[in-house]
């Protein structure tokens, strides 16, 4: 067959015109990349024939991983016995980036290379990064189960080709020609170094060669071959906890917080967990699966096993093993197995549990809430069971200051007479906190919770009770505000409104408002929670939110149209007591500006600008001439 070449993906040329030019820091990560893949590599071939012993015919069933060094011709080889590629496979794992998240992985790239470098594993574009020190890379790879080998040949310059070759045992080779700047990565000490640092805790044999022409050089196996998980926790240092993070996370950061613990009893399961301490890139992608990886006994079952734990813990890494889980069903079957049941309830109970013991520090707490808050968050309304216990985790930005506050915070501060929690929602804390349905609220200082995740639209309103407490929208109905207990400096400026003539007057204009918006709004009505605006919108309450409202008109959802609301006006305001007792034309012309002005406060578009800017030149006019 004659030799196929062919263009990376676009996206793939970018990304290895950066691990060429700009990632020169740290290249020994190159090849923590490619025995982290040989690895898993061994681990897919090992669960593959679990249901097809044939699979290891050719190759064997113990799996290793071999380091070669030829000084004479400067290459570096990597190679295993694992579950190999086909040409397919050459093509769809080394021509393209299969993650989904390569545009944002190009846009997150800083330029401080260092930085950089640490994205590169957590995109899963790592074996790119062997052009870091390597001018030409050749991968000789067969499928377990199939007799054609391949090569693939590439100098990360555009393109690669592909050849059959009938020269490759089962599995992958992997053959650098090392740049001058490689040159380190042909000495055994540096190879040793660099093995025992990122990858001591691969569970596989990695075994240097010996060093043709070298004298005393002899076969090594340079890692200590047992998984971390297994080992007894005071027999592990913090950088290998670390350094297996890394490996399991493909997350470059330190874990904020680390677990490892063996449970006992009617199941028996081995986990080692980690809380990364930076968000990863997928966290919010739809399909929210969980990234810990399952082994039955020391094989790999799979790393993004649904049921193992809950979407809204998708942000822990690491794995979990257990002898007690079938071996040889299916993945599918798994799933519903109740002994995994029992392990993911298990590990929710220890990871909340942990949780709440690191609240107690609320510095590093926040930290945490700030990365994935919004995540746990999703179990408020996934797991009735846990609700109370997520309740007690939250934390909320609130009117009351620039601190995280926790639920139980918010209710050691009520007011006296009050009896809600109180809350309102939108897009961006500076926002709502200038928001005119919290004037009311503040000045009385009472404290309203802002919630800014798209998340919060659902769970408030589906968990609707704290302690007793119901929560309630600030953005709708505030007739319960006047139960709450005034600031008493409040109380004498407060008595001029009730004079009985500007009353009259106000009703008056209350009507004309009403009669010239007509169906546009669904109520006029004196507000008790304006104190600095003239007007403002809101809901009825229990009805949508404005800002749930907004969000489902922006994704299509939702009926599209913008329902009737209620337009507040602020009788102590100057603007509304002179517009009281105007003519109907001019009173019908200024309400329909302060309802645009409260649309454009709310952040909504409005439905007829050139209506609005006409309106607006004639009352400027009107106010200059
Ligand atoms: P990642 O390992 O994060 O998926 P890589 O760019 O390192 O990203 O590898 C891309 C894919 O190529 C892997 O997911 C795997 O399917 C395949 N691959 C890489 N190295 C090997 C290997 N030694 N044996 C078999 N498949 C491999």
């Amino acid at each position: 067959m004659s030799e196929e070449k062919r263009s990376f993906e676009a996206e793939v040329s970018k990304l290895l015109d950066i691990v060429v030019h700009s990632l020169y820091s740290n290249t020994e990560i190159f090849l923590r990349e490619l025995i982290s893949n040989a690895s898993d590599s061994c681990d897919k071939l090992r669960y593959a024939a679990l249901t097809d012993q044939k699979l290891l015919d050719d190759g064997g069933s113990e799996f290793s991983i071999h380091i070669a060094v030829d000084k004479e011709n400067r290459t570096l080889t990597i190679s295993d016995n694992g579950i190999g590629m086909n040409k397919d496979d050459l093509v769809e794992n080394l021509g393209t980036i299969a993650k989904s998240g390569t545009s944002e992985f190009m846009s997150s790239l800083t330029g401080d290379s260092s930085k950089d470098v640490s994205l590169i594993g957590q995109f899963g574009v790592g074996f790119y990064s062997s052009f870091m020190v390597a001018e030409k890379v050749e991968v000789y790879a067969r499928k377990a189960g199939e007799n054609q080998g391949w090569l693939w040949v590439s100098d990360g310059r555009g393109s690669y080709t592909i050849n059959e070759t009938n020269d490759v045992g089962r599995g992958a080779k992997i053959i650098l020609h090392l740049r001058k700047e490689g040159d380190e990565y042909l000495e055994a000490v540096r190879l040793k170094t660099v093995v025992t640092t990122y990858s001591d805790h691969v569970a596989l044999p990695v075994i240097l060669a010996a060093i043709p022409g070298e004298e005393g050089s002899e076969e090594e196996t340079l890692n200590s071959a047992s998984a971390l998980w297994t080992r007894p926790k005071n027999e592990i240092t913090e950088e290998q906890y670390i350094e297996f993070y890394h490996h399991v996370a493909h997350g470059y950061d330190e874990p904020w917080h680390t677990l490892h613990f063996r449970a006992e009893g009617a199941i028996e399961y081995t986990s080692l967990l980690y809380l990364p301490s930076n968000p990863p890139f997928d966290l919010f992608e739809p399909s929210r699966k969980s990234s810990v990886k399952l082994y039955v006994n020391r094989v790999f079952i799979a790393d993004d096993l649904e049921g193992l734990l809950p979407p809204y813990l998708r942000f822990v890494k690491g794995v979990v093993d257990s002898p007690d889980l079938p071996l040889n069903v299916s993945r599918e079957m798994l799933q519903d197995n109740p002994q995994l049941k029992k392990i993911q309830k298990g590990l929710v109970s220890k990871l909340l549990k942990e949780l709440k013991e690191r609240s107690k520090n609320a510095e590093e707490y926040n930290a945490f809430w700030s990365n994935f808050g919004s995540v746990l968050k999703e179990g408020l309304y996934e797991d009735f069971e846990r609700r109370n216990e997520i309740l007690e985790l939250s934390r909320f930005r609130t009117s009351s200051g620039e601190e995280w506050r926790s639920l139980k915070d918010y209710v050691s501060s009520f007011k006296e007479g009050q009896d809600a929690i109180y809350y309102i929602t939108g897009s961006d804390v500076a926002a709502l906190k200038r928001s005119p349905q919290l004037e009311g609220y503040i000045a009385k200082g009472v404290e309203v919770i802002l919630l800014t995740d798209p998340v919060d639209e659902f769970w408030v309103t589906s968990v609707g009770i704290y302690d007793k407490r119901p929560f309630r929208s600030a953005s709708q109905s505030a007739d319960d505000l006047d139960a709450i207990a005034k600031n008493k400096s409040d109380t004498a400026s407060d008595e001029k409104k009730d004079n009985e003539e500007t009353q009259t007057d106000i009703d008056a204009l209350i009507v004309s408002m009403q009669k010239s918006l007509g169906e546009i709004v669904k109520e006029v009505r004196v507000s008790n929670r304006l104190t600095e605006s003239a007007v403002c919108l809101v809901g009825e309450q229990g009805g949508m939110s404005l800002h749930l409202e907004r969000m489902l008109k922006q994704h299509g959802q939702g009926d599209g149209l913008t329902k009737p609301r209620i337009l507040e006006i602020n009788p102590t305001h100057a603007l509304i007591q002179k517009l009281a007792g105007q003519s109907d034309e001019i009173i019908g012309e200024t309400a329909h500006l302060l309802l645009d002005q409260a649309r454009i406060v709310e952040g909504e578009s409005l439905p007829d600008p050139i209506a609005f800017a006409q309106r607006l030149s004639k009352a400027m006019e009107r106010g200059l001439l």
